[in-house]
């Protein structure tokens, strides 16, 4: 019987539901073969789950009655819900704070850049893949947490959907994506790589891989995974030194895949994706910041297919770091460019809302949870 007749939907036990974000396009293809659906209406649903402004199914008012309950019994909506919103830069830059299923918190910032003779209109999301993460670095509110627990790929297609939908309902929508907010995407790669590949799935979001940025602190198994099956994204390695005993300090991971590993991965990567890959270097006042590390970086980096991204450092509560001065940062750069190697210094979006990586939650938790700041797992 074609569920377009039905009266009643099939009702599925309480809790076996999955989250709708969980199915690729061809598995919601097959769920609706398997009620003997028109092909159409798995399209209708696919375009309205990922590019409408609907909130739950019973707002995908295109679908029969019967279809938006038997959908409501069967999957669950969205894995993320709002716990706390922000606004910046007159309303240019917002926080999200989500709440997971188990309670869990993660952010993701979203950053509108207006039109400019430059370049043009774009709303660049800064996603988590990860609560907490793993890697420690010493200047990231992140890291001090140390891992809960990695996000399943849902979670993290989902908190990208509730922006969207959010931004919808005034007639914005997500451009860019970076994987800049909580965690270590490499860490959680298999979730990350999914997520990836249905954001640039033309049947769900439908972005350009050339819009999409996976950054990593340099898991260099992770790096080769993303090459072979993450479809070309942008690559963004977080450096922030150019050798070994410094960045043992700021990156602890190091330790593991030293800077020439990681920088040979990279050079993997450009290679098999052509794509050229983006090295994010944190400015911390007298640590990382003298013209010789300059010339260090830059004579590391001669000749590479890469381009360094100098980031004015955030400053979290408690830790010993201070960013590097304009002076420090603008006579690094050119040291950097002397060696012909392209770089930039990136804008400070929400500064007056923590808007670093980590920043947002680790209020919320010192307030809510003391406990999880310094007992992470
Ligand atoms: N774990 C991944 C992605 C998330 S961190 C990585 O490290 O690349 C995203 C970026 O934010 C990284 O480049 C990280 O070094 C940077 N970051 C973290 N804390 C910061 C702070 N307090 N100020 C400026 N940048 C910070
Ligand atoms: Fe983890 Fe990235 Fe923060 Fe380092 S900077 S602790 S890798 S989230």
């Amino acid at each position: 019987m074609n569920i377009e007749q039905r009266t009643r939907p099939r009702r599925a036990a309480s809790g076996t539901r999955r989250p709708f974000s969980s199915l690729e396009p061809h598995q919601v293809r097959a769920w609706a073969r398997d009620r003997r659906l028109p092909a159409y209406r798995a399209d209708q649903l696919l375009t309205r789950f990922y590019r409408s402004a609907a909130r739950s199914f019973a707002e995908i008012s295109e679908l029969p009655e019967e279809l938006r309950a038997e959908l409501e019994s069967d999957f669950v909506f969205s894995t993320v819900e709002t716990a706390h919103t922000a606004v910046a830069d007159d309303g240019e830059t917002l926080k999200e704070l989500y709440r997971l299923p188990d309670q869990e918190l993660v952010e993701c910032v979203c950053m509108h850049y207006r039109r400019t003779a430059a370049s043009s209109e774009r709303t660049t999301l800064c996603l988590s893949t990860q609560v907490g993460c793993a890697v420690r670095c010493p200047f990231c509110a992140t890291g001090l947490a140390g891992l809960r627990r990695n996000m399943a790929a849902a979670e993290i297609i989902d908190q990208v959907l509730a922006v969207n939908r959010g931004r919808l309902g005034e007639g914005g929508r997500v451009s860019h994506l970076v994987y800049m907010g909580m965690g270590e995407p490499l860490h959680n790669v298999d979730a990350t790589i999914a997520s990836v590949r249905r954001f640039t799935d033309p049947d769900a979001l439908g972005l350009g891989v050339r819009r999409v940025t996976v950054s990593t602190s340099g898991v260099v198994p992770g790096i080769d995974q993303l090459a072979a099956r993450g479809g070309g994204v942008n690559l963004a390695v977080s450096l922030h030194a150019s050798n070994d005993p410094l960045r043992n300090r700021l990156v602890p991971l190091n330790r593991k895949w030293p800077v020439r590993q990681v920088v040979a991965a990279a050079d993997r990567y450009a290679a098999l994706t052509h794509r050229r890959v983006s090295y994010e270097y944190v400015m911390l006042g007298g640590v990382n910041d003298s013209p010789g590390l300059g010339d260090e970086l830059g004579s590391l980096l001669r000749g590479h297919l890469a381009h360094v991204n100098l980031i004015p450092y955030h400053a979290i509560p408690g830790d010993p770091f201070t960013g590097a001065s304009p002076g420090a940062i603008a006579e690094f750069r050119r040291r950097i460019r002397d060696h012909g190697v392209e770089c930039t210094v990136r804008d400070t979006r929400g500064r007056d809302i923590a808007a670093a990586c980590g920043q947002l939650r680790a209020e919320a938790e010192a307030v809510t949870r003391p406990e999880a700041i310094h007992g992470a797992v």
